[in-house]
């Protein structure tokens, strides 16, 4: 057994990721008086939430008629009816309030001429049940969103006494013998101590797992350490197979150009010049959701009709656009055009091309946040003393296919309702649990394993194969032909983390080993992600299937659940809740809009 000195801290509640979603919930937490601990890996303002553009969506009518039933139906029919009715219904109905929160926190949102929050449109939220035209619900601070909120909750959260911890690496769950989860154990990484954190909850937030691709918008610590953590827990993670691909990622970089930039009138090109989304979506052209506009690209370079000497990309145009509205509105991505793509956008058209920004899956929750672990009786079992939140959770608002701007309103909905449920379920005079100590010495192993692993194959060698074959494998389209030959191949990618090698040994900012326990986190996420897509014989949302071409609602309206042993993936499915929280009569939505039906738009 390895032999590690630690010091042991006890919280009623330790928040694991201190993005919008992490330090929602820290904040709520720590409001009510709850004795909160936010551990996070980067500093908190530099989590992924701060790369945020374009906005955060919520019915409040400021530019015109909206409700949150009209919201709710977007969420539905963008979830490609995938998602949880019940949570769906929540975060629609709850947007509103979580967003006037955020304003009386301090978010500095853009305003309108008579002052109130701005808010302009974005891909697949419309009037009138999808009848009418594009409403403008997403409420942006100009193209910098995350930031402002990002700032915000981490001011409010220390007014509030939460407790941080700032580059700790959270390593794994502590689990008693009966399931519950207990704590977590802990890197420190700057000087090399170890701890061991003691609470009556935790919470996960630790984000998407983007960097199991070669090209995604996301930050490179996004690499799914919450799915790991509870895939050695042997718990579940659901619908892993859908993933994102924004339609606008800058061709090289992956750099993301917001949405926001189509919502203020940008539009898309081909090689002919043609603004071929009036082909595809001829209602809502170029604001249809991302995988609608994602697949049309795709088709298009496809085809022959992509821009570039290689032909392998499309044109964004913003040129037409009135040089102040681009100054005011997108100053952040009219600078990153210029530094990644040498592109003035008052003149030329940006290069773009879909790339891999957003994890739809994530460990299966209720709508307060509470873990599942569903079982074929119980496909709502809770794991006791766990809750996940924000893109490392599934609750599901998203099912097959988000909608822009509906992740950030995500975090913020159920990073709060974690906190009014820890309220209810956390008490702050029991004693804290007595630590698995089994589960404790299971975490250091598994670390001192890694720390001196001496194989062959060096971490960043490792994790390109992986990167470069779900790149390939599990992409925009697949075929059942690439799928299989995915999973065969993630397979032996994932059986040479055996033969890792890491080549410093030290404690103490030792980003090598950091790597090497982020590629652990990032492989069982992979594989859940392809063994799931080849299990899945239909298209659904971000699931385009060129051999089962259609949605299949009598056999796949169903959630994937797998479970890693080993490296192999096991798979089950429990059923999509459908029924609302509210009914028609309750000021509930009408069930008979949101039937199922053909998604187009
Ligand atoms: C470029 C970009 C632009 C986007 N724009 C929008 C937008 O305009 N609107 C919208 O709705 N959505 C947008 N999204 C999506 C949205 O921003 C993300 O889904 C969301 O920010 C994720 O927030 P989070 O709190 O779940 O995690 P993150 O913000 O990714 O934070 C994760 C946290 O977990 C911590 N952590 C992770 N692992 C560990 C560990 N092992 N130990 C300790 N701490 C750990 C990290 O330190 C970090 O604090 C965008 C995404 C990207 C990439």
């Amino acid at each position: 057994m390895a032999a590690y000195e630690y010091e042991t801290h006890e919280y009623d509640v330790v928040v694991v990721g201190a993005g919008g979603a992490g330090l929602r919930a820290t904040l709520g937490m720590a409001e009510q008086g709850l004795r909160t601990a936010c551990v996070t890996k980067v500093f908190p303002t530099r989590s992924h939430t701060v790369a945020a553009q374009g906005g955060i969506a919520a019915s409040l009518s400021n530019m015109g008629p909206d409700h949150w039933q009209w919201h709710m139906y977007d969420t539905v029919k963008g979830s490609d009816w995938l998602g949880d009715t019940d949570a769906m219904e929540y975060l629609a109905r709850e947007a509103p309030k979580a967003v006037y929160e955020l304003e009386h926190y301090g978010v500095p949102f853009s305003r309108t001429e008579e002052g109130k929050i701005y808010q302009r449109p974005f891909g697949g939220h419309t009037t009138e049940f999808g009848e009418g035209p594009p409403v403008q619900r997403t409420c942006a601070a100009a193209d910098r969103t995350g930031h402002a909120i990002l700032h915000t909750l981490y001011g409010q959260s220390l007014k509030n006494n939460a407790e941080f911890y700032i580059e700790f690496f959270a390593i794994d769950l502590i689990m008693s013998e009966d399931g519950q989860c207990q704590g977590v154990v802990c890197w420190k990484l700057d000087d090399g101590t170890m701890h061991v954190f003691n609470a009556k909850m935790v919470v996960l937030a630790t984000g998407g797992y983007g960097r199991a691709y070669f090209s995604a918008t996301s930050a490179h610590t996004c690499t799914g350490d919450g799915g790991g953590m509870v895939a050695r827990a042997g718990l579940a993670m659901q619908d892993m197979e859908f993933v994102q691909f924004h339609p606008t990622g800058i061709y090289g970089s992956g750099c993301l150009i917001t949405e926001g930039a189509r919502g203020e009138g940008g539009y898309l090109t081909n090689s002919e010049g043609e603004r071929f989304m009036e082909r595809y979506a001829p209602h809502y052209k170029d604001l249809a959701p991302r995988d609608y506009v994602s697949r049309s690209m795709t088709m298009e370079i496809r085809e022959g009709r992509g821009v570039g000497k290689d032909g392998d990309h499309i044109h964004l145009n913003l040129s037409h656009l009135p040089a102040e509205a681009l100054h005011e509105r997108l100053p952040g991505i009219s600078e990153s055009a210029k530094i990644f793509a040498g592109v003035d956008v008052t003149k030329e058209p940006i290069p773009v091309l879909p790339t891999v920004h957003y994890n739809m899956g994530g460990i299966p929750t209720n709508y307060w946040g509470e873990v599942l672990n569903p079982t074929k009786d119980d496909p709502t079992a809770l794991v006791p003393g766990l809750m996940a939140v924000g893109e490392a959770g599934c609750a599901s608002v998203h099912g097959a296919n988000r909608l822009g701007s509906n992740s950030l309103i995500d975090l913020v909905v159920f990073g709060r309702a974690a906190a009014i449920r820890a309220g209810k379920v956390v008490d702050p005079e029991a004693p804290n649990p007595v630590l698995n100590q089994a589960s404790v010495d299971k975490a250091f192993d598994r670390f001192d394993s890694i720390r001196n692993a001496s194989g062959a194959v060096p971490t960043a060698e490792l994790r390109l194969e992986m990167q470069r074959t779900m790149q390939a494998d599990a992409a925009v389209f697949r075929t059942s032909k690439t799928m299989a030959e995915g999973v065969e191949k993630m397979t032996a990618i994932a059986a040479k983390m055996d033969d890792l090698h890491v080549t410093d040994r030290s404690l103490v900012w030792n980003s090598d080993l950091m790597e090497s326990l982020e590629l652990t986190n990032l492989m069982p996420n992979a594989l859940a992600t392809i063994v799931g897509a080849e299990a899945r014989k239909e298209s659904r949302g971000a699931h385009a299937h060129e051999d089962f071409t259609t949605r299949d609602d009598e056999n796949w309206r169903v959630h994937t659940v797998s479970r890693i042993e080993g490296n192999k993936v096991d798979l089950s499915y429990r059923p999509v809740i459908v029924d609302p929280l509210s009914t028609e009569a309750e000021g509930g939505i009408n069930l008979e809009k949101i039937a199922p039906k053909a998604r187009t738009f």
